[in-house]
């Protein structure tokens, strides 16, 4: 069955890399993916498929059945949308959609996922149980395609016992493959912060209340919440990443912006960290003679693998790609809405190697410069199939 799937993946490649490209020339936007959702569903009924369209608006679903196919289901999800970032690629795929880009992979995601699917219809009289495919909306956008797909029931009706799901990675080598048992990504919080303020000409301070100031004290005052609060054991993060203060050389303004993000592995935490933001940030521009408006909007829970599942599904990367192609991941405080699925069933996110640093393929997620080596929709396709397949021999 290895050998079999391994030479699917190959032979299907190509029409990976197709699809592929015409997702990346055509990108949408987060729950605007509409052109996305209806190209998906094409080509699962081209392979032969019944997909279940509009769920959550533009997710797409599909049941791949083998014999008995009530016995044990397994779920595989990919992610569809793009984001607002203006493509620096010069390359025949470059996105035609201006200011929207492909830029975190959810391209590759999805043609990956349509080649797992077509090996997998294909191979459907030589298993048993069932594959349901998840092509969802919105992972880049509060509250996250994941958790709206959950709530229209997309884990029911059949509910597969465990989940996976793949992401690619531009700092692991094409042909490398990561895991990571237990915890892996962190919970993602947005602060808007609003300091208010007395403004007016610079050079009368004695007669205003200064929010730049004021908001200067809070930004370097909250990363003692991360320093000195936080236990040091418990990895979080505290950035912000705009702060707008529309002044002048000699204008005072009265309002101060700052947005942020407060990232952690800990449910408890996330929500003391909640907490003292608000105190501290409140607190310091009380002093001053200011005041502060704190709004936490809560964004995605943290991604926790299932140990066993994660192990399971490790060991049978090895039997696929190699023990020298399979490597553990660090912990990483991104955030991904898969981690919706993982707080109500098993579930395994393990990373797809899309680095050539001989090709000058080296770019982050979420830069203009972003691409992968297509040789990856060699191996995710296959991999996802396999991985699958092994994890319905479970039960
Ligand atoms: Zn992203
Ligand atoms: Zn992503």
């Amino acid at each position: 069955m290895l050998e079999k799937i391994k030479a699917l993946s190959k032979s299907y490649a190509a029409d990976a890399v197709a699809n592929r490209r015409h997702l990346h020339t055509h990108p949408e936007l987060s729950f605007q993916e509409f052109n996305t959702a209806q190209f998906v569903a094409n080509r699962l009924k081209e392979i032969g498929l019944t997909p279940q369209e509009g769920v959550a608006n533009t997710g797409v679903v599909a049941l791949i059945e083998g014999r008995n196919p009530e016995s044990r289901v397994v779920a595989l999800r990919a992610d569809m949308d793009a984001l607002p970032i203006v493509e620096a690629n010069d390359v025949p795929y470059k996105s035609q959609n201006p200011g929207v880009m492909h830029a975190c992979g959810h391209d590759v995601h999805t043609s990956s996922l349509l080649g797992t699917a077509r090996i997998l219809h294909e191979l459907r009289g030589d298993f048993e149980g069932s594959i349901k495919l998840i092509f969802q909306p919105g992972e880049e956008k509060i509250p996250g395609g994941a958790s709206l797909m959950i709530k229209e029931g997309v884990l029911q009706n059949p509910s597969p016992a465990s989940i996976l799901g793949q992401h690619v990675a531009p700092n692991i080598p094409v042909g490398k493959i990561g895991f990571r048992e237990g915890m892996y990504m962190a919970s993602t919080d947005e602060l808007y912060l609003t300091v208010k303020g007395k403004g007016g000409h610079g050079a009368m301070p004695d007669m205003l209340i200064d929010p730049i100031l004021i908001a200067s004290h809070i930004i370097v005052g909250l990363q003692q919440i991360i320093s000195r609060n936080r236990k040091p054991a418990a990895p979080s993060v505290l950035s912000f990443g705009k702060v707008i203060a529309n002044g002048a050389t000699n204008v005072i303004p009265n309002e101060v912006y700052i947005e942020g993000t407060f990232r952690c592995m800990d449910e408890e935490w996330r929500e003391e960290g909640w907490k003292r933001i608000t105190k501290m940030a409140q607190g310091i521009a009380e002093a001053m003679g200011g005041s502060c408006d704190v709004e936490v909007r809560k964004g995605y829970p943290f991604l926790k693998n299932h140990p066993e599942l994660t192990r399971r599904s490790k060991a049978a990367a090895i039997d696929y790609m190699g023990a020298e192609n399979v490597i553990d991941l660090d912990l990483w405080l991104a955030g991904e809405d898969f981690a919706f699925y993982s707080q109500v069933t098993d579930a395994c996110f393990y990373r797809l190697g899309t680095r050539n640093e001989a090709r000058g393929i080296v770019s982050g997620v979420h830069t203009p410069t972003f691409d992968i080596d297509e040789t990856a929709l060699e191996i995710g396709p296959g991999l996802m199939a396999w991985l699958a397949l092994e994890e319905l021999k479970m039960s």
